[in-house]
């Protein structure tokens, strides 16, 4: 048996395009989605994602500005900043890229942004709206994977679920969404006993742990929904091998680059799981599309909640 690979570019592109439709009517309807990105300092990996996301913007439609404040910023100098984002109306969506340089405290940071305009989904507001079932935004991650799941038609309600990892921006989320949609969820993390044996209980098993290839065979239960959320750089040749020895095109690309991607799921389990998304091309992508969707989505809520308090 050979998993069928769910195809994570595919499924963003899908949303990307249905985005960008709604984005094209609030605009013409005058009301241009905006998202701001915060960057604090010259991280270069937060560099590349900020870039990809300014990009993302700009080709379903929506406004965009970057903000990059110098990486010896203070704490006030940052909360100045949202403070003025959380003011403008042409801003919808505020995005701080994490991580924080260390004497800015990240979680005055977070907590200062409007829950409104809060598109990553970390504001406790929204952690609470998730939990209680109200209309909030939700983290762009955990979203996806279950965007994955539905388009790909799984079955959610009644299933096993068990999400490994309890990390407040992919795992416990995961975990509120797949109990909205009426999975039994088990919760796993680095103290969970005989974690192969829980694993194999489930129909849906999502891995968000950040260790390359973790999740081997005997953690699989014949047919199950594997989503892999990790995202690994592996540059040790033995551990390569581990992965994908005899796999030409990985050793190619393993001896150019001389490093590769690697999820948390070995490449083995494509042999036992019923469905599997890859890495790359597999949860990653519908990150950036789900912020897009929340960005827009957020236009919608802040453009309701305005035309309430203003009776138009
Ligand atoms: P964190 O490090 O915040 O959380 C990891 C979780 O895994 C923790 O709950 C930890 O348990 C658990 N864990 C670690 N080791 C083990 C183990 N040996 N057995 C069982 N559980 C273990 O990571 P994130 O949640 O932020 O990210 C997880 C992965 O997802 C990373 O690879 C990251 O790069 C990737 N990621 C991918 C994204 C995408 O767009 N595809 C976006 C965000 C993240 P404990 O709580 O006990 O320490």
């Amino acid at each position: 048996m050979s998993a069928r690979i769910l195809d994570g570019v595919r499924i963003a592109n899908e949303i990307r395009s249905e985005v960008s439709a709604e984005a094209k009517n609030l605009t013409a309807a005058g009301v241009r989605p905006g998202l701001a990105v915060v960057l604090v300092g010259h991280n270069p990996a937060s560099e590349i994602y900020i870039r990809g996301k300014v990009k993302a913007c700009e080709e379903v439609g929506l406004y965009s500005e970057q903000h990059t404040l110098a990486e010896a910023s203070t704490t006030l100098e940052v909360l100045n900043l949202i403070n003025d984002l959380n003011r403008r109306d042409e801003i919808d969506g505020i995005l701080v890229q994490l991580p924080l340089p260390g004497q800015v405290d990240s979680k005055k940071v977070l907590m200062a942004v409007d829950p409104a305009k809060d598109v990553d989904g970390f504001h406790p507001v929204n952690v609470g709206l998730l939990s209680t079932q109200r209309p909030g935004l939700v983290p762009c991650t955990p979203a996806g994977v279950m965007e994955i799941l539905k388009r790909s038609h799984i079955p959610v309600a009644g299933q096993e679920a068990v999400v490994v990892g309890r990390s407040d921006i992919v795992g416990k989320p995961a975990a509120m969404l797949l109990i909205n949609a009426n999975s039994t969820v088990t919760v796993c993390h680095s103290k969970t006993h005989d974690l192969p044996a829980v694993c194999r209980r489930a129909d849906i098993l999502v891995a968000a742990i950040g260790r390359a290839g973790m999740i081997t065979r005997d953690f699989v239960k014949p047919g199950a929904t594997v989503i892999d959320v990790g995202m690994n750089k592996v540059t040790d040749p033995v551990e390569f091998q581990r992965l994908f020895a005899g796999n030409s095109k990985r050793e190619e690309n393993f001896r150019s680059k001389g490093s590769t991607l690697v999820g948390d799921v070995h490449p083995e389990v494509a042999e036992i799981a019923g469905a599997l998304t890859p890495v790359p091309g597999g949860v990653g992508p519908l990150t950036i599309a789900m912020l897009m969707y929340n960005t827009v989505k957020a236009a919608r809520l802040n453009r309701a909640r305005w035309s309430v308090v203003s009776g138009q």
